[in-house]
């Protein structure tokens, strides 16, 4: 990944004024990427005098919650004060961190669309960015958004300028959108960045703990659940796919973030290519894929799931019912092999 000399030295004049009002936006559903690079880029815009505030959506998933500075974030759906939507229509600055387009914010789309004057800028490493920005951080080829703002922080100041709370914040996104560094653009500098997150200060095994064993029993039990009685194997054993419906959900107490990590889990099974979660939604069913190797989820989902992502990591959504979407998922599979997309 190399970041654009020009476009650091527009970011650098953008921010010169100092004491600008800035409101940093992430995606639907944020995870800990999302979280961890606005945490951490909203400390270093702090640092150089700005006024910033953190807006998300809808809640974060529970096992952030003991992030530093996570409750500072103003939740949209939850805020009866109209907090978010204030410091949106002032904003000067709006910085758009781990997504690709506005329409990714879905319930907060519409109030930032209504600020029209803010300078829009994004950091993010989704695929197939929107280009009506007025500066662009788009690196597909870095494994989080997290390392973005890192070799940006770095760009601009140096190292010197990363605390410890920071640190903390970019291992988070770096951590869970590599699968704990186990997928793709695990680059040289990626490590290098590690250990200088390690310098300073950051615990691995704490945040290891705090992010991955921090689950409600319910979680445990609905996985095992997940596992055994709804993973569908298609396609000659290459392809899975798993479904829960709302009242299997309430079963097992469900919380925001509780199905996590369950669609990459049919992609331990050998032969595994293609995984795909269905999750329903009170007004839909919610995609989401996962891939190994050549095969690109991204195209599967912007095809047939009006969505996008990664390659190998991916989503949308449908509007049918669950058996519909199955049956959909099902054909388009077919369709997606005999065009060759599955080897
Ligand atoms: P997840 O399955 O973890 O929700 O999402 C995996 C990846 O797909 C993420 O990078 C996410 O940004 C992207 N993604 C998930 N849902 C959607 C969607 O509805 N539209 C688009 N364009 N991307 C999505
Ligand atoms: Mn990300």
């Amino acid at each position: 990944m190399e970041l654009s000399k020009k476009g650091i030295e527009c970011l650098r004049e953008l921010l010169a004024p100092g004491n600008r009002r800035i409101v940093i936006v992430t995606h639907t559903n944020p995870d800990g990427d999302a979280v961890g690079s606005s945490l951490a880029w909203a400390e270093v815009l702090r640092g150089m005098g700005h006024a910033v505030t953190c807006v998300v959506p809808n809640k974060y998933p529970y096992f952030l919650d003991w992030m530093q500075g996570i409750d500072e974030i103003v939740i949209f759906k939850n805020d009866t004060e109209g907090r978010a939507a204030r410091a949106i229509a002032e904003a000067d600055i709006l910085f758009c961190l781990d997504f690709n387009a506005i329409s990714r914010l879905e319930i907060l789309s519409e109030t930032i669309q209504a600020n029209t004057t803010a300078r829009r800028v994004l950091i993010d490493h989704h695929l197939s960015p929107d280009e009506d920005f007025y500066l662009s951080f788009s690196h597909p080829d870095a494994s989080s958004t997290c390392y973005v703002v890192y070799a940006i922080v770095e760009a601009l100041f140096g190292t010197e300028a990363i605390t410890c709370r920071m640190a903390e914040a970019l291992y988070v996104g770096m951590m869970t959108d590599t699968g704990n560094f186990a997928f793709s653009f695990l680059t040289p500098e990626l490590f290098r960045a590690v250990a200088v997150l390690i310098e300073k200060g950051i615990r691995i095994p704490d945040i290891h703990n705090n992010v991955y064993n921090a689950y409600t029993e319910g979680r445990a039990r609905l996985f095992g659940y997940a596992i055994n009685r709804k993973m569908e194997i298609i396609q000659d054993g290459t392809v899975a796919y798993m479904s829960l419906m709302e009242n299997e959900m309430r079963r097992f107490q469900f919380q925001q973030g509780d199905s996590e990590g369950f669609v990459n889990y049919a992609l331990t099974i050998k032969k595994m290519k293609m995984s795909a979660m269905f999750l329903a939604h009170r007004k839909f069913i919610r995609v989401s894929l996962r891939s190994r190797g050549d095969v690109d989820v991204n195209l599967f989902a912007r095809k047939y799931f009006n969505g996008g992502g990664h390659k190998n990591a991916a989503g949308g959504k449908s509007f049918l019912t669950m058996q519909e979407t199955i049956d959909h998922y099902i054909r388009s599979v077919r369709e997606f092999a005999d065009e060759g997309h599955l080897g």
